[in-house]
């Protein structure tokens, strides 16, 4: 099956599926709620989101260079850098880490890299010990399921599930609702931390001018997978490059406003590898800078702008189609309004062009961006080279000449509204789909409203 029908067919179940999409619009909902409060903090938000524009697009234009200088400093700082170009790559790279230290027990936080990568199944396949210590993650980790949200994984998820899920990992009888159950898994992960040999870790920005890894967080497990660990392993797309560390402040507080509805998360850490005068940090500080797609968007010029995006899930809560389908449903790695640009652009628009459909071009994901991102009209690109490309269906493309002819037609033109939409629904139908309700063409043509207003023959 192609990656367009079991979208189709992840799209049809989760329409019918109205308990999870209250659940979706509930959380957006309450995101859409606490964002609005925590941006009250700036007090000029325009010129934050225009000047977070301008510092990616920078970013955009010249990585070649920031992504050197990051390198530079790093190794100056005695820390390594590995270049992936494929998640390939990448995970025969950790492998070969893990093989070298001998490490039995590996941590891992929250990182939407390593989801795209597919590294917790590629580390199970090997059968090394690993645990996921982000509470959400570890979640939907534990159902075999993808993030559902990029900041919110778990959303999808009721209460009871949690609960029952929770209890029968930690091997307890616990109620979520009086908190027993957070106690006891993170009495549970704490132990996991102390074992651990190797912690890998994500990374929400690089720092070009001094080669340090900047990571935002809630519950304090980065922290600890970064530090208790003999080795410390960060895995980042190379879009994560900021350059330098006056931009940070910014993009810390944008992230945690539009993704967390927080003015700033409880743990912001800004790490890189062991000073000579630190006692108790990892040995080993190891920066994988993976490609995977990217320099396809790179190299777009009119859309490498979607590479500023700093993954806060903003635009997902706000857009009807997301909320509607559910993050499932794309069967991709980044989903929502963003996903519709970046996944066809890095992995070909033949494949995953459907993704670019998934989209109402309301407009509203461009409202909300934090980097403000053009993001609908970047979906409309997706779909005008898709067509360039020839990807349009036949049945289309007989339907769209057909009425095309037709219409130049004066005498077909000025025929009754009722004909007219008639012929219309017959030609598109197929493509159009069941569920859409067919626009409704004008009753008077041109000329009639024409003649109307100015009069004349
Ligand atoms: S496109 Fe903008 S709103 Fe959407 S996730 Fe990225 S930064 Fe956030």
């Amino acid at each position: 099956m192609s990656a367009e029908q079991t979208f189709h067919q992840a799209v049809k179940k989760s329409l019918k599926n109205s308990e999870l999409q209250n659940r979706t619009i509930n959380a957006a909902g309450k995101h859409q709620f606490a964002m609005a409060e925590a941006v009250k903090q700036f007090s000029d938000l325009e010129l934050a989101r225009n000047r977070a524009k301008y510092i990616k697009w920078r970013v955009n234009e010249n990585l070649d260079k920031y992504l050197i200088d990051f390198e530079a400093n790093l190794m100056r700082k005695g820390g390594k850098v590995i270049w992936a170009d494929t998640a390939q790559t990448a995970l025969t790279e950790i492998d070969q880490i893990i093989k070298k230290n001998q490490a039995k027990y590996i941590v891992k936080s929250k990182s939407t890299i390593c989801n795209e990568i597919g590294l917790n199944e590629f580390l199970r396949s090997k059968s090394y010990d690993l645990t996921e210590t982000d509470l959400g993650d570890f979640i939907v980790d534990g159902f075999n399921e993808k993030p559902f949200h990029s900041i919110l994984p778990a959303a999808h998820k009721t209460k009871q599930e949690i609960n029952d899920l929770l209890n029968q990992k930690i091997s307890a009888s616990l109620d979520i609702e009086l908190n027993e159950l957070t106690r006891d898994v993170r009495d549970y992960m704490r132990d996991k931390f102390y074992k651990a040999d190797i912690g890998i870790t994500g990374a929400n920005f690089l720092i070009a001018e001094n080669g340090m890894v900047c990571i935002s967080e809630n519950e304090g497990n980065v922290r600890l997978a970064s530090t208790f660990v003999k080795t410390h392993i960060v895995v980042a797309g190379i879009d994560k490059m900021l350059p330098t560390l006056q931009d940070v402040d910014l993009f810390f507080s944008l992230l945690s406003s539009y993704g967390n509805g927080q003015k700033l998360m409880t743990y912001n850490t800004i790490v890189g590898p062991k000073g000579i005068d630190e006692q108790d940090s990892p040995t080993e500080f190891i920066v994988i800078l993976v490609d995977n797609g990217r320099s396809n968007v790179l190299s777009t010029h009119d859309q490498r702008e979607a590479l500023s995006c700093i993954k806060c899930g903003a635009c997902h809560f706000v857009c009807p189609v997301f909320t509607q389908i559910g993050g499932h449903s794309y069967e991709s790695n980044y989903t929502g309004p963003i996903g519709s640009i970046i996944e066809p652009l890095s992995h070909g628009l033949k494949e995953y062009n459907h993704l670019s459909n998934a989209s109402t071009s309301c407009g509203k994901c461009n409202d909300v961006c934090p980097v403000k991102i053009d993001i609908s009209n970047h979906i409309i690109r997706n779909r005008r080279d898709t067509i360039n490309l020839g990807k349009e269906s036949t049945g289309e493309k007989l339907a769209w000449y057909t009425w095309t002819k037709a219409m130049l037609s004066r005498k077909n033109l000025n025929r009754s509204s009722s004909i007219k939409n008639f012929t219309f629904k017959q030609l598109y139908k197929a493509d159009w789909g069941v569920e859409r309700e067919f626009p409704k063409i004008e009753e008077k043509s041109f000329n009639q409203l024409w003649r109307e207003k100015f009069g004349g023959v």
